[in-house]
């Protein structure tokens, strides 16, 4: 069988990473069809849009894709295309395993945290205000009419924007892949002490769902504890859920814990559709160089595999991934913070894992 996968290289070290793990998906002998897919300023460039509706169809009808990192201009230009492609694909669920693997540079041994990142509501809502525009004074003017709260004019307002229907679907997910994967824990993070109407709501909802899995505990954090007892006592932790922006903050977090953004990978999903990509962004500044660490890529790879079924093939290529970390010789910087000097490119990493491959 030959699967068909939309193949979105992004830009920055997305290129570089991409190519490392299409060569090594297709060396364990499964059989892949890419369709490639531009998305971003390469895209503005040529077809006025850094979105376009082809790579959107694409990605529909595969209902696979691989995709590297996209760089989203800072304060202007346009707005960021991955925020955009899971909104319109739907993919609410963002799940990111976080495992040492033996060998890799990390405070801790044995760290196993799935984080599920809500995916499409909170601040990532899109919804903004711009300073000195006429929408921004009429909200401003709302706020002072209805809640009689002063908001200064020269204020610009983002929404924090969570549902219930949103937030029971991303719980239920944790729930699920906790169940299916034999996780003994969900943990949900919140800041409800605080914004009662926004992370109150994720919170009830959590609570509500949690009440149909009576087989797995279910424990509550307020965010900023949450990150010092992820620093401090990571082991306590199994499967974690969080809104959006705790979600992604939490999971850059946990890559700390593991060695790194780049040993990082990730999966963003709907109920049809998955697109496999890592946690880490495009990295500009190591853009075009063969440096930076194509594993967290790789073993975003390693979750597509499973995902399609492949689970023998995925084994294998986590297995040779883990091998090349654990012998240390072709492990790019990141790896090597004692003898950066000895440490290879982005490419040779991925030879040694096909080299890994063809003798498991
Ligand atoms: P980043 O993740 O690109 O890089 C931060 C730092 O982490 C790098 O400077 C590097 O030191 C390290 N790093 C990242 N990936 C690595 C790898 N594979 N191997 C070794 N080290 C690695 O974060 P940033 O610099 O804040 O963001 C750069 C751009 O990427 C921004 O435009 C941002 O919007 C975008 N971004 C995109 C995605 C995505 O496409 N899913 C995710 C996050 C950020």
């Amino acid at each position: 069988m030959v699967y068909q996968i939309t193949l979105i290289p992004g830009d920055g070290v997305g290129p570089e990473v991409t190519e490392a793990t299409r060569r090594v998906l297709e060396a364990t002998g499964v059989s892949f069809h890419w369709d490639l897919a531009y998305v971003g300023s390469s895209a503005q460039n040529t077809l006025g849009t850094p979105l376009p509706d082809s790579v959107l169809e694409s990605v529909r009808r595969n209902k696979v894709a691989l995709k590297g990192p996209v760089t989203t201009p800072v304060g202007s230009g346009f707005r960021s295309v991955n925020v955009a492609l899971r909104r319109e694909l739907g993919l609410y669920a963002c799940l990111r395993p976080c495992k040492t693997y033996p060998g890799a540079p990390s405070l801790y041994k044995d760290v196993d945290i799935i984080i599920v990142r809500e995916n499409m509501e909170d601040l990532y809502s899109g919804i903004e205000f711009e300073r000195g525009t006429p929408e921004a004074a009429r909200l401003i003017e709302l706020i002072s009419e209805t809640k009689g709260e002063t908001v200064r004019q020269d204020s610009g307002l983002s929404m924090k924007v969570i549902s219930e229907m949103g937030s029971r679907r991303i719980v239920k997910f944790a729930f699920e892949y906790a169940r299916t994967h034999h996780r003994k824990k969900v943990t949900a993070v919140h800041k409800a002490n605080i914004m009662k109407f926004s992370d109150g709501l994720f919170l009830s909802a959590a609570r509500e769902v949690a009440k149909e899995y009576p087989d797995i505990e279910f424990e509550d954090r307020i965010v900023d504890n949450m990150s010092m007892q992820l620093v401090q006592k990571p082991h306590q932790f199994d499967v974690v859920v969080a809104p959006n922006l705790y979600g992604d903050l939490l999971s850059d977090l946990c890559a700390g814990l593991i060695g790194g953004l780049g040993l990082a990978p990730g999966a963003s999903l709907s109920d049809e559709i998955a697109v496999f990509e890592a946690t880490h962004g495009s990295a500009p500044k190591y853009a075009g160089l063969n440096k930076v660490n194509p594993m967290a890529m790789i073993l975003s790879g390693v979750m597509m595999l499973r995902h399609l079924g492949e689970e023998k093939s995925a084994d294998r290529l986590e297995k040779a991934v883990a091998e090349v970390i654990a012998e240390g010789n072709n492990v790019t910087y990141d790896l090597k913070p004692e003898a950066p000097d000895t440490a290879v490119g982005t490419s040779q990493v991925a030879d040694a894992v096909i080299e890994r491959l063809s003798s498991n």
